[in-house]
């Protein structure tokens, strides 16, 4: 028997690469449906497991990972790059904490490009219409990328990439960073600058208490009308609410959002009979210029066999070390 670790939040996506790296390195994985919570935390108890795979909407707060530490799990190993749904603070000394934090920008930026041209050319409402044979043009005038300015906040990986792919179009790329990276070539502007003048924002940042609500009532009254919004990398970025309103006022021009504020129970689930208890998700997709994907950006071929692999060999590499470190008191 290999290293025991409950897999929560599993999806079929994420079995054949699991199940294969986790034979190569040695993990056992019990793969469970449910998220893990301060609740479900126990069923690590049950599984006599050492670590937990946990996924963007499973919740490791303080009472989860009191929990977790009861059972005597050693290792918290998230299966993607961001790490807002742990409380890393209270983890501190508990229990530890790994990531796979650069699987493939590529595929982030990609589908953030992919959302933008959509959104733009109106591909999305041009692949109904012509399944439906309505083969009118009317409406479907778009803008072109050429010349534009894209405002890039956050420029680690995938900003970067989604930087570049920009500059492919031939768009004027302005960039915000916290922690700005001289050598990255990239023109950084204050944020304010930044958001005055782009005609598209794209969110890369991380979520933290800093970066919650970024964009939000105050931030949208400073954009520049018709403004595109972008985000891919957490609900929270942007305050849902203030979006509303900037869409309902014009605003913004359209928003492309991959990940949502709420997304937690909807996301990633197939709610097609249910009565959407949301509504504020439900008056965004009945919005025109807004385009919702269901927390997807990651999930390419390419992502799936990397964050499976960096996430087996980084349990097994954990527990090696945990050996020695035995081994060097002993
Ligand atoms: P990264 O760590 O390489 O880059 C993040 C950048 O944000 C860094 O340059 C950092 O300095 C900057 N930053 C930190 N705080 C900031 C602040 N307050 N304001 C502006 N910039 C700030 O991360 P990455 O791999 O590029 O991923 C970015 C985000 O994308 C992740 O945090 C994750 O939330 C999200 N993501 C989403 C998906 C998806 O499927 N939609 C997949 C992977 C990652």
């Amino acid at each position: 028997m290999g290293l025991q670790t409950v897999c929560f939040d599993t999806k079929p996506y994420d079995l054949p690469g699991l199940t294969k790296y986790g034979e190569e390195a040695g993990v056992s994985f019990r793969f469970l449906e449910t998220k893990l919570n301060a609740h479900t935390a126990a069923l690590a108890e049950e599984c006599g497991a050492k670590a937990v795979c946990i996924f963007v909407n499973d919740r490791a707060d303080r009472a989860a990972i009191d929990r977790l530490c009861s059972a005597g799990v050693k290792l918290i190993a998230l299966r993607c790059a961001g790490v807002n749904n742990v409380d890393m603070a209270y983890a501190e000394g508990k229990i530890s904490v790994i990531r796979v934090p650069g699987y493939s920008p590529h595929a982030v930026a990609e589908h953030a490009m992919g959302m933008l041209l959509s959104s733009v050319r109106h591909l999305h409402k041009a692949y109904a219409r012509t399944r439906d044979f309505n083969f009118s043009l009317r409406g479907l005038t778009g803008i072109e990328l050429y010349g534009k300015t894209v405002g890039v906040v956050g420029t680690g990986r995938i900003g970067r990439v989604f930087a570049e792919l920009c500059r492919g179009f031939g768009m004027r790329v302005l960039a915000y960073d916290k922690f700005p990276d001289p050598a990255s070539g990239l023109c950084y502007v204050p944020l304010e600058q930044l958001l005055a003048e782009s005609d598209v924002i794209s969110l890369h940042c991380p979520l933290t208490e800093d970066t919650r609500h970024l964009i939000g009532r105050e931030s949208i009254s400073t954009m520049k009308p018709g403004v595109v919004l972008l985000n891919t990398s957490r609900g929270a970025l942007v305050d849902t609410a203030a979006l509303l309103e900037g869409i309902k006022s014009r605003r913004i021009g359209a928003a492309c959002m991959d990940v949502y504020e709420e997304e937690a129970d909807v996301f990633f689930e197939d709610r097609s009979d249910d009565i959407l208890q949301d509504d504020t998700l439900a008056r965004l997709l009945s919005m025109p210029n807004v385009l919702v994907t269901s927390h997807q950006a990651f999930l390419t071929r390419e992502a799936l066999d990397t964050i499976a692999r960096e996430t087996c060999f980084g349990i097994r590499r954990f527990f090696e070390g945990e050996k020695e470190k035995m081994r060097g008191t002993s």
